[in-house]
């Protein structure tokens, strides 16, 4: 029998691939519904969510969770939202290469089984990561990216939207704007019944997150 998202993330309650082990006090994997047609995918689990063992529960969370409503009149438990990272790096610092890369095969597993038509991706650090380019989100956002048979919108991080002067800021409409770009993007994909590619008898190496970004990025990183 195939594995499910409750085996994957029970398998990864315990994952000791990486130094983060050491310091978490519990692996935060995602959260919300396991046949979501929209993923949120962030950087790492900060404070709160190391605490509590959900992504996003802290202030930007519920920025996020506000947006969800506002904008796409959908349910937190409707979508479904998880980390790059699933362990909180100490004092918040940068993930490093390694970390990133023993930590990859989770988020892989949850894409290929929860199969998203769209994925929003929060912030620099996620967009650079699924989309593997090395332009900012500034750049970045405001467009939908096909990628593997389904469509990217990166967006700003909402951390960045209250750091940066919360909702009188340039930055929070361009927030705004990017989910209705989700909004119209999923109503797009459900009237064509997307996602397009054959995921039935997909392969470990079908798995492997190559980016097929378009606009394309001037510059490429190399794959994990
Ligand atoms: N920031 C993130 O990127 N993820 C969380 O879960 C919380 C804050």
């Amino acid at each position: 029998m195939s594995r499910t998202l409750t085996d994957v993330a029970a398998e990864a309650a315990d994952c000791t691939k990486c130094r983060l082990a050491e310091g978490r006090t519990q692996v935060v994997f995602g959260v919300g519904n396991a046949d979501a047609d929209v993923m949120f995918i962030g950087e790492a689990p900060g404070f709160h969510e190391d605490k509590q063992g959900e992504p996003f529960v802290g202030a930007a969370g519920q920025l996020l969770t506000r947006m969800l409503d506002e904008v796409l009149g959908i349910a937190r438990s409707d979508v479904y939202i998880a980390n790059v990272i699933k362990c909180r790096p100490p004092g918040n610092r940068d993930p490093q290469e390694d970390e990133i890369e023993s930590c990859t095969p989770w988020l892989v597993e949850q894409v290929s089984l929860i199969q998203p038509s769209v994925m929003v991706t929060l912030g620099n650090f996620a967009t650079k990561f699924v989309l593997q380019t090395a332009q900012g989100i500034t750049r970045m956002r405001g467009r939908a990216y096909p990628w593997h048979g389904r469509i990217v919108i990166p967006t700003f991080h909402p951390a960045a939207i209250l750091r940066g002067g919360g909702e009188s800021s340039r930055q929070f409409l361009e927030f705004r704007d990017d989910f209705d770009l989700v909004r119209t993007t999923l109503a797009t994909e459900e009237d064509a019944g997307a996602p397009t590619m054959a995921h039935e008898g997909m392969t470990e190496s079908d798995r492997v997150m190559v980016p097929e970004a378009e606009p394309m990025p001037e510059e490429q990183l190399e794959l994990f």
